[in-house]
């Protein structure tokens, strides 16, 4: 077993992407399963109404269920909403359910409403007594409310990118989103990894794609590519994330290894966040 550097505070990571079917979830649940595996404290936040994350990880999310719907509308502390992932103990979950579809409308008229999750978030992280070292937030294919507060709440952004013609497309709007979100409501957000899935070494599409995103972002792009895999598409119909359903398989492997970059470039990382506080 690779020896996993925890980082020296919680790294708070968004996933975003607008486009749907790019591998947010997907990445995020096996990134955070893998961080668990190796040791770390973690938390994943569903704020996809679809509830695929909370799925994947194998947590109840039927509509009334205590989720992120009840957080963001102030019913409940998070404390209060978090499930236990069963195949690893030291990985919790708020789940999501379709009710959160309802948020965005109802808490459009409160002042805080960008907010919402991030209030919720400081003061769990204040009180509870388990110290987490990664925050994972899964976010909906959208630029919308729940997105705007997933990004207020972090202080990292994670961006999936699908190896396939129409990459890059997108990724302007999206950055420009962060780019108001950091002039209005969190300026030391910091745009800190992309990912690239569903990557087939095969093509030379595939390898166009990567060498692209890593020469626009050559020190954001992680190295480690995810490819495209049955067992990591099949592993949600049984509510379990890559790394239990298929533990050995290139799946469960390129996102260990993701995970192990991520890790590593965690004192980097901080210190530009500490620049960026000055
Ligand atoms: P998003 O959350 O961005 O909408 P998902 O993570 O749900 O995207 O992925 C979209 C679809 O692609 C899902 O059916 C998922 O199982 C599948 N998928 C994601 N990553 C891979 C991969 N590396 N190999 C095969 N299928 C994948
Ligand atoms: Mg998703």
């Amino acid at each position: 077993k690779a020896v996993f550097p925890k980082p020296k505070r919680t790294r708070l990571i968004a996933i975003a992407n607008q486009k749907g079917g790019v591998g947010k979830t997907t990445s995020t649940v096996n990134l955070a399963a893998a961080m668990a595996k190796y040791g770390a404290q973690v938390l994943v936040i569903d704020m996809d109404p679809q509830g695929n994350a909370s799925t994947a990880l194998g947590v109840p999310h039927a509509s009334g269920d205590p989720s992120t719907y009840d957080v963001l509308e102030g019913r409940s502390p998070i404390e209060d909403v978090i499930s236990v992932c069963p195949d690893f103990p030291t990985l919790d979950v708020v789940p999501a359910s379709i009710d959160l579809s309802g948020a965005e409308l109802e808490v459009a008229d409160m002042p805080n409403r960008n907010t919402l999750l991030k209030e919720a978030l400081e003061q769990y992280l204040r009180q509870s007594e388990k110290h987490y070292d990664y925050v994972f937030i899964d976010c909906p294919p959208s630029l919308g409310l729940l997105v705007i507060n997933a990004m207020c709440a972090v202080t990292e952004m994670l961006i999936p990118i699908q190896a396939e013609y129409y990459a890059l497309e997108g990724l302007g709007q999206l950055i420009n989103t962060i780019g108001l979100v950091q002039d209005h409501f969190n300026p030391v957000l910091l745009v800190s990894t992309m990912l690239v899935t569903m990557f087939d070494r095969r093509t030379l599409l595939s390898r166009e794609v990567f060498n692209e995103v890593k020469g626009h972002y050559p020190n954001i792009v992680l190295d480690t590519t995810i490819p495209r895999s049955v067992k990591i598409s099949e592993a949600p119909s049984f509510s379990q994330s890559v790394i239990a359903y298929d533990p050995r398989g290139l799946g469960a492997i390129a996102y260990g290894e993701a995970a192990l970059e991520i890790a590593g470039r965690s004192q980097h990382v901080l210190d530009a966040l500490d620049a960026r506080r000055k």
